[in-house]
């Protein structure tokens, strides 16, 4: 028996869900595969004893707040009505050696000044400066993106000169660049705009300014917010749109094999319930693939590979993580937790380039070194991810796959878990009685990434950011294989936005190519 649809998305990541939510919503039937137990791919929220685990979300921009690839599915799908956004009261707090005392970063541009210039008064021109050219770089883009009509086009182009040219005069240029030119060598400056820097890259010094402007602006702007319930919540609420429309959502399945017709067009999927369970075949004119590229290639036939390949051949991966999760049996605000979000910077960062030496610090079992750590106290928004059981917390850093991938079942059990209490006891040397409030904790490295999500050395954000001065589109959802579109991080970019724009950039080119 032979299973057909209208298309298959092979992967339940914010990439495919969107794509089959949006041409679900276009009245086609689909079909969602995933290898995993729950859907979501690293958007997934899951219990861990009494401890609620958050398995991605920190900050995405609320799409009412600030322009926004995500805003295009939320409309289509009418996502608002179910999915609360909920604003983090600031971008962040920093603290270590190389800011001084801790800063806090509002959202906001005129908030943002008014802070830098209390702190840093004798930048206060240059602050001004910085932050209008980040505006207007971020408008360019956006007037750039694609993403308005002809009229609305019309109206904003008598302001395009001056924003046109804050794209041009940086269009080669990195972060630690631009920073140098409006802050020369204060380092506590950069530190203060950018602590959340790896959430993007870790090296400052490679990344493409204007990546940073588009999405560092949007918070700047409108602030980090996170969903209601946890990202659990997204990923459910689009598997339920694929579903109402009369598609069908499967998990515990691998998709082994990409079948080609005679045209060499993409025609259908070899898949299995369990490892050793019975093949089952579902045929559909249009694939989604949420996989990377590098696990997708591995399903089709040996002389269709090489070209499909050719694209992502010199693109480099983005960077992975590693997290500690905690559970609190009280609230951590009772132990001195100020913020939603504090970036911790170890001693050994003077620079905001020293960021780039992070991932490394993984390499060996904990020793004097520690890596930036990203802590976020879900408790001091209304998350709602705690539920009746533990405060959850969590702290995230730069993970890479070469720290982790050599090490036997036991060096490796055995090095997470020293990593584990290491960071417990950073936490608990800057909040006091941290450690004795956690119950419950995990750890998470760029090997679990790779594990879970299929993802290669583990990369969480597709390829890394592009090199500067990158011309074109760097939507790329088409493959060598007629009907076998990318719908992930790796064809939107990265992140929640990246992710939900290569899928539904996916679904509007498969919808366009049926019309
Ligand atoms: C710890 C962490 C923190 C993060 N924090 C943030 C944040 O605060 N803000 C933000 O915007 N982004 C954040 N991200 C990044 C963001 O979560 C990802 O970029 C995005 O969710 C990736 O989505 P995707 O569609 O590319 O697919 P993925 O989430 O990578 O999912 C791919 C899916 O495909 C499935 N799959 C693979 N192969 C097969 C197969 N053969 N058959 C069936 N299924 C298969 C996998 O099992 C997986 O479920 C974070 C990520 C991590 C890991």
């Amino acid at each position: 028996m032979v299973d057909r649809y209208d298309a298959i998305a092979i992967g339940s990541g914010l990439g495919g869900l969107t794509a089959g939510a949006l041409y679900a919503h276009a009245g086609k039937r689909v079909l969602l595969l995933e290898r995993n137990t729950s859907f979501g791919g690293a958007a997934t929220t899951y219990r861990h004893g009494a401890m609620t685990v958050e398995g991605s979300l920190h900050e995405t921009p609320d799409p009412r707040h600030t322009p926004d690839p995500k805003a295009a599915a939320f409309e289509a799908l009418d996502l608002y009505d179910d999915i609360e956004f909920v604003r983090a009261p600031n971008i962040y707090e920093v603290r270590g050696r190389a800011i001084g005392p801790p800063f806090v970063l509002p959202y906001g541009f005129e908030a943002i000044q008014a802070a830098l210039t209390a702190r840093f008064p004798r930048h206060e021109t240059n602050i001004r400066r910085f932050l209008r050219h980040v505006r207007r770089a971020q408008k360019a883009l956006d007037y750039l993106g694609g993403g308005h009509d002809a009229l609305w086009r019309m109206a904003h182009a008598a302001e395009l000169p001056l924003e046109l040219w804050a794209v041009i005069r940086d269009f080669r240029s990195t972060v630690s660049e631009v920073f140098e030119r409006f802050f020369g060598d204060d380092e506590a400056i950069k530190i203060a705009l950018a602590a959340n820097v790896h959430y993007y890259t870790d090296d400052p010094d490679k990344l493409w300014w204007l990546v940073f402007a588009l999405s560092q602006g949007g918070y700047l702007e409108g602030g980090g917010s996170f969903i209601k319930g946890g990202s659990q919540r997204l990923s459910d609420r689009l598997v339920k749109a694929i579903v109402d429309e009369g598609g069908v959502a499967k998990s515990g399945c691998e998709v082994f094999c990409v079948e080609l017709d005679d045209t060499g067009r993409a025609s259908g999927v070899r898949y299995r319930a369990e490892e050793t369970g019975p093949e089952k075949t579902a045929e559909a004119p249009v694939i989604f693939a949420n996989a990377a590229p590098h696990a997708v290639v591995k399903m089709l036939p040996e002389e269709t590979r090489q070209e499909f390949m050719m694209p992502y051949r010199e693109r480099p991966l983005s960077i992975s993580l590693a997290y500690a999760a905690f559970g609190l049996n009280r609230p951590p605000s009772e132990l001195g937790m100020t913020h939603y979000a504090t970036n911790l910077l170890p001693d050994w960062v003077r620079k905001l380039s020293d960021y780039k030496h992070s991932a490394d610090v993984l390499a060996e079992a904990p020793g004097d070194r520690m890596p930036v750590l990203a802590v976020v106290d879900y408790n001091r928004i209304d998350s709602g991810i705690r539920g009746d059981g533990l405060y959850p917390v969590s702290a995230d850093c730069l993970d890479q796959i070469s720290n982790w991938a050599d090490l036997d079942r036991e060096a490796y059990d055995a090095r997470k878990k020293a990593w584990l209490s290491a960071i417990l006891a950073c936490l608990d040397q800057e909040w006091p009685g941290f450690a004795d409030a956690v119950s419950e904790s995990t750890f998470a490295t760029a090997r679990s990434m790779r594990n879970h999500l299929n993802t290669p050395d583990g990369a969480v954000y597709g390829f890394a950011p592009p090199a500067r001065g990158r011309m074109g589109s760097p939507i790329h959802v088409e493959t060598s294989v007629p009907g076998l579109w990318l719908a992930s991080a790796f064809s939107g970019g990265g992140g929640y936005p990246g992710a939900m724009n290569g899928g539904a950039s996916a679904a509007r080119a498969a919808l366009k190519e049926g019309t």
